[in-house]
């Protein structure tokens, strides 16, 4: 809003000031005030010049000097004159009654020309009193011009000081909201991250099916055998050491192309594109024997063994509605296994 407004005084200032100082010194065509009066006199102290020459005077010069009274007359005639300077009646009675008595030969040339001080005097205070009201005009306009350009000059600062301080307050404001996208993003993060182990949890695992809608994929869910025992003899940071080991070592063996998720509790998920069932079976293959070559110790494990793993797998087509049921059938199949003895893995058909 304010901006506005010292858009419109400074527009209304620029426009204002040079176009009317132009327009009064550019008068070339006119003549002012002072240059009448300048030329009647002209013509008036012609005419006496001419009555004091060479006498008797031809008929001629009789009718030069009128002439030159005539024009002196009608420079002089003006309303402006007649107003503001008292003599300009008199001067002009006296011009037009000399003329007739000169074509007469009433007066003799001496007393026309000494007649003819009176206006010339005259003539001479009018171009006084307008030159000094010139200077006097020119001086207002100077000062107006001065007052004008100070407004224009403030006014741009102010407008400068205003932008300078609308771009700080934009550039904070930019900074606040990248610094608050930036905590919400991270927050983001990390509440769809395990933070023990550093892979994702149920949310990414949901988010990650619902990324690859319409693919062919292996859903793989791994729950370690008597991890309770493991913790009870080996105490819980150990247990916690497990847990982040076997989330590596389930990385090393299905590779990059695996996405990973700690479910909860001692429970993990892999999801892997998959297009058909015997490579599913080849991926779980391949973690029992990654999980054996790691060779982990279980000192605890009711079978004697090291610790071991149950696998329920399935593979589904990636959609919404379909992730619920085939992550039902991998948790099925899972908890076959551990029915069935442990250490072992299913692939549900079902998916
Ligand atoms: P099962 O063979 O039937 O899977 O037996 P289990 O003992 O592995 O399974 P259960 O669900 O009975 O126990 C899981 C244990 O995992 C119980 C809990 O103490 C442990 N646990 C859960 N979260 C953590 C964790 O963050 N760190 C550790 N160290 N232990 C955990
Ligand atoms: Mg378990």
């Amino acid at each position: 809003m304010s901006f506005m407004a010292l858009m419109v005084v400074i527009v209304y200032e620029a426009r204002w000031v040079y176009p009317e100082i132009q327009a009064y010194f550019s008068q070339t065509g006119n003549l002012t005030g002072q240059q009448l009066a300048t030329r009647s006199r002209g013509y008036l102290q012609g005419a006496q010049q001419q009555l004091l020459g060479e006498q008797p005077f031809e008929a001629d010069s009789i009718q030069t000097i009128r002439i030159n009274l005539d024009l002196a007359y009608g420079l002089l005639d003006v309303e402006v004159y007649r107003q503001n300077y008292s003599c300009t009646a008199p001067s002009l009675q006296t011009i037009n009654a000399l003329s007739d008595r000169i074509y007469r030969g009433t007066v003799t040339s001496v007393d026309a020309a000494s007649e003819l001080l009176e206006p010339i005097d005259c003539l001479t205070r009018i171009e006084m009193s307008q030159l000094d009201l010139r200077g006097m005009a020119i001086n207002a306009f100077s000062e107006s011009t001065r007052r004008h350009n100070q407004v224009v000059t403030y006014s741009s600062m102010v407008i400068f000081a205003l932008g300078l301080l609308f771009w700080v307050m934009h550039e904070r404001q930019l900074r606040r909201a990248e610094r608050a996208t930036e905590q919400t993003l991270a927050w983001m993060e990390r509440a769809m991250r395990d933070p023990l182990t550093g892979i994702g949890n149920r949310s990414a695992l949901q988010q990650e099916v619902m990324a690859k809608e319409g693919t062919s994929l292996a859903l793989i869910l791994v729950d370690i055998d008597f991890f309770k025992q493991y913790n009870d003899s080996m105490g819980h940071p150990e247990g916690d050491q497990l847990l982040r080991c076997l989330a590596s070592l389930l990385k090393d063996v299905l590779g990059e192309q695996a996405t990973l998720y700690r479910l909860g509790g001692d429970e993990f998920a892999a999801l892997l594109p998959c297009q058909n069932d015997s490579l599913l079976g080849d991926y779980c293959d391949r973690l029992t024997s990654g999980l054996r070559g790691a060779d982990l110790q279980h000192p605890a494990h009711p079978d004697n063994k090291g610790v071991t793993l149950s696998i329920g797998a399935v593979r589904f087509d990636a959609r919404e509605d379909a992730f619920p049921l085939a992550y039902s059938e991998a948790d099925k199949a899972l908890y076959r296994v551990k029915s069935a003895g442990r250490d072992g893995y299913e692939v549900s058909l079902k998916g």
